[in-house]
């Protein structure tokens, strides 16, 4: 690319800050709530209708049959295609439409989009709408100079990221949306700094754990079992046993933020006894429990695999087994997904890391998220492995109230994903 095409594309990009913003507010305004998955149509729409009127071919494609899909709630994906004046490789930005529910605690209206002291405002803002609009400033970008490409960009805005992306990036990756030769490159603009290529993530498994007991008065609990007996005797050991030994595996992966650069577990739920009752006033009868039942959530390193994160929790569980004579339990496994990570060899991370050089005037870093995103259905679906996330949220703002996204992050990064998208675009190593 020539140091002139290069000028003008930051400086028309730099031109379009304004634009920029509105754009995010737009889109914010739109309550893509997931759940239930409010306006996907909608916001599907809005994107489609803006890339259609600059000539991309645009693709409504709602994911029937999948989880979550109805009438009222369609999963409605939008992909939107630009062909270059000749044949070559495909560059993909992919967002999540989804966002997460408002919750307590704004001090400005979540889907209002208010842009004030040089940011926007708003649920989704920096998870990741600003992320959305600056790719599509990006792409608009290259058509507004007029520099010629070969290939195709595409951008698409689908469902469900939130709740898995399984109406979402895995049902268009099931029918070939994100596999060669269709695509060869794919960006997801999710938060993860404007300086930043994200190569991958931890790897994720779910299980739930029910023990059993046996049930009895309440007055004379020593004729039944408890399970919550049981399952606090099982907290304990993961408490004293297996939280240390994981603290202790520090992994490799660039994990951010530094607390997850190591195996976690989290206790999702816990549930033991008769249903809960506190929208009756029905009082609970008098009775030793004979269930009780717990929600793990562990994330794990490239170092380890998940015969050995399922193993460490089954051993716990025997162990019980031997020592309480009455302790009996089931174990299943919910979801997993194994770690991932880009080799940064890559055109595409060279490309990004160049270019992020060239626009911040500093070398770029390479981190890992902390949790999964889309990349694994790209990845394992797909088995298209030039994936990563690159785009201009602050991480630790997703999900929470007064979240927002600052415009010149927005700006840095559609200038990063324009430089980018057309050194892969003209094979530029
Ligand atoms: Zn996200």
């Amino acid at each position: 690319m020539s140091a002139d095409e290069k000028e003008r594309l930051v400086a028309h990009i730099a031109a379009q800050a304004d634009a920029l913003a509105v754009l995010t507010s737009e889109l914010v305004r739109i309550p893509t709530a997931n759940p239930p998955g409010e306006d996907y149509e909608a916001c599907a729409r809005y994107i489609g209708n803006r890339l259609g009127a600059r000539g991309f071919a645009v693709e409504y494609l709602r994911a029937e049959g999948a989880k979550g899909d109805s009438d009222t709630y369609p999963r409605t994906n939008v992909i939107a295609r630009f062909e270059g004046d000749r044949p070559g490789p495909c560059v993909h930005f992919n967002s999540h439409t989804d966002v997460v529910a408002a919750g307590e605690g704004w001090t400005v209206d979540p889907f209002g989009g208010e842009i004030r002291d040089r940011r926007v405002y708003g649920r989704g803002t920096c998870d990741m709408k600003g992320g959305l609009a600056a790719s599509i400033v990006a792409a608009e970008a290259l058509l507004d100079c007029g520099v010629a490409f070969p290939g195709a960009i595409e951008i698409s805005g689908t469902a469900d990221e939130e709740s898995g992306g399984y109406a979402g990036v895995a049902w268009l990756a099931a029918r070939g949306y994100f596999s060669r030769p269709r695509v060869d490159h794919v960006i997801i603009p999710e938060p993860l700094y404007k300086d930043a290529v994200c190569l991958g993530h931890r790897g994720v498994w779910w299980a739930e754990v029910e023990v059993y007991g046996r049930i009895a008065h309440g007055s004379m609990p020593f004729l039944g079992v408890s399970a919550i007996r049981g399952m606090g005797a099982f907290i304990a050991k993961v408490e004293n046993e297996l939280y240390p030994r994981l603290a202790q595996r520090r992994t490799e992966m660039p994990v951010i933020p530094d607390g997850a650069r190591q195996s976690t577990l989290n206790f999702n739920s816990l549930h033991g006894g008769l249903p809960e009752q506190k929208d009756t006033d029905g009082f609970p009868s008098a009775l030793v429990a004979d269930r009780c039942r717990i929600v793990l959530d562990r994330r794990y390193l490239m170092e380890e695999d998940e015969d050995e994160v399922r193993g460490e929790v089954v051993a716990i569980l025997e162990g019980l087994k031997a020592e309480r004579p009455e302790f009996d339990y089931a174990l299943k496994e919910l979801w997993s997904v194994p770690p991932t990570m880009t080799d940064t060899s890559s055109p595409l991370v060279r490309a990004l890391d160049r270019n992020i050089e060239a626009v911040l005037g500093h070398p770029s870093r390479h981190v890992a998220s902390p949790g999964t995103y889309d990349q694994k259905h790209v990845q394992r679906i797909g088995h298209l492995e030039n994936c990563v996330a690159y785009g201009p949220g602050i991480l630790e703002l997703a999900h929470q109230p007064d979240e927002y996204i600052d415009i010149a992050d927005m700006v840095a990064s559609a200038q990063v994903m324009a430089l980018t998208a057309l050194d892969l675009l003209r094979g530029q190593p």
